[in-house]
């Protein structure tokens, strides 16, 4: 497969990314190797990982505890002093081996750490290969409220290795495949088609087309002030569904790709009531997306509701939403109505 040139890196695939890695290390003069991964990148993918990688550099692991929860300062702090105490200086490297939680945060602590360490993303997760791995969003939840502290900056490379995906759970591939419905609805229907039509779906060419599309985005406007806000397709309402259930103890936290797949269906049909998006696709996008049927209650509504005031993409207090005319044709910065939002919430529940 061939690598695919983002920004200032490029994303290797398979057998090739681990020679491109193991060339990116003896040509860089690194001074130690730091691998940051969870319990669960740790038991699953780093026995596979350090077999590949050929240096005689000092290589150190930290290991932080999984999960959405985590992704904040206070475990970053933690990985700083780690990086500190285990003798970390500006020529290391930092390689993040995990989901969209390893890399997010990893990223982010690279970048800060003294003001700036190389740093190379391997993401073992469907969501964090097809869309959190690249495009150079890095960064941590301030409390509930999501991504609220990071900065946009670049890995060295990144390293796609499907064979990580065997020991992930059903339920996170899943997770996952909301991101590669949103890039279909919102760019390229043919992605979208292929997962409705769930015939002979080739994993490896799923990816690469996520990467594709989104790398293309990327490109054409880096720090999201225009068509990058589409890749923001239902994480409006999405986003502050996370939150909601990661604040509340009484409900089971809801996996990233979960809350974005409510958010996709609730902003379909806003989409339906504001631009004519035919309803026959909102009925489809709800039919493909939701497999994992967490009702909302209307009690909690007003809760979601005051969360959606932190959206990053807010200007003024306004909350902005990416809306669909139509499949790969888009309307930014839609203003929506308390009154749609609930009916779209409860449009779902239906
Ligand atoms: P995650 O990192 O929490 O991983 C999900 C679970 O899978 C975790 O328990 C993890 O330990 C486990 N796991 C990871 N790899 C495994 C493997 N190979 N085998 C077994 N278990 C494995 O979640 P995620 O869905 O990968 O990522 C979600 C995060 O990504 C969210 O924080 C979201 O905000 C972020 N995100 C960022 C961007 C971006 O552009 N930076 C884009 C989309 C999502």
């Amino acid at each position: 497969m061939k690598s695919i040139q983002a920004a200032t890196y490029l994303v290797h695939f398979q057998e090739k990314a681990y020679q491109e890695l193991s060339k990116l290390v003896d040509t860089s003069n690194y001074s130690t190797i730091f691998i940051l991964v969870d319990e669960n990148t740790f038991e699953h993918c780093y026995p596979k990982f350090i077999q590949n990688l050929a240096t005689n550099i000092r290589i150190q692991v930290i290991e932080i505890e999984s999960g959405e929860i985590n992704k904040n300062l206070e475990t970053c702090i933690g990985v700083w002093n780690a990086i500190t105490e285990l003798g970390g200086d500006r020529k290391s490297l930092l390689i993040t081996l995990g989901g969209g939680v390893i890399t997010d945060l990893g990223g982010f602590v690279a970048s800060c750490f003294k003001r700036g360490i190389d740093f190379v993303n391997i993401p073992t997760t469907l969501l964090s290969m097809v869309d959190a791995s690249v495009g150079g969003k890095t960064g941590v939840d301030l409390g509930v409220l999501k991504n609220q502290i990071g900065l946009f900056a670049n890995p060295e490379m990144v390293l796609i290795d499907t064979d990580y995906l065997t020991t992930v759970s059903e339920r996170e591939i899943k997770s996952g495949t909301a991101e590669i419905i949103k890039y279909g609805v919102t760019y390229d229907v043919h992605l979208f088609n292929e997962i409705k039509e769930n015939k002979n779906l080739n994993i490896n060419d799923l990816i690469f087309r996520s990467i594709e599309i989104k790398n293309e985005v990327v490109l054409e406007d880096p720090k999201e002030k225009n068509i990058r806000k589409i890749l923001n397709f239902g994480h409006t309402l999405g986003h502050a569904i996370e939150s909601f259930h990661l604040d509340s103890e009484d409900k089971e936290n809801l996996t990233h790709g979960e809350a974005i797949a409510i958010g996709m269906v609730c902003e379909s049909y806003m989409s339906a009531k504001l631009l004519g998006f035919p309803s026959e696709k909102v009925k489809e996008v709800k039919e493909v997306g939701i497999y994992n049927k967490t009702k909302l209650l209307k009690e909690d509504f007003p809760a979601i509701i005051e969360l959606l005031k932190h959206d990053k993409k807010n200007v003024n207090g306004q909350v902005n939403f990416v809306l669909l005319n139509d499949y790969e044709n888009y309307k930014l910065d839609c203003k929506v109505s308390e009154e749609l939002i609930v009916e779209s919430m409860k449009f779902y529940n239906v």
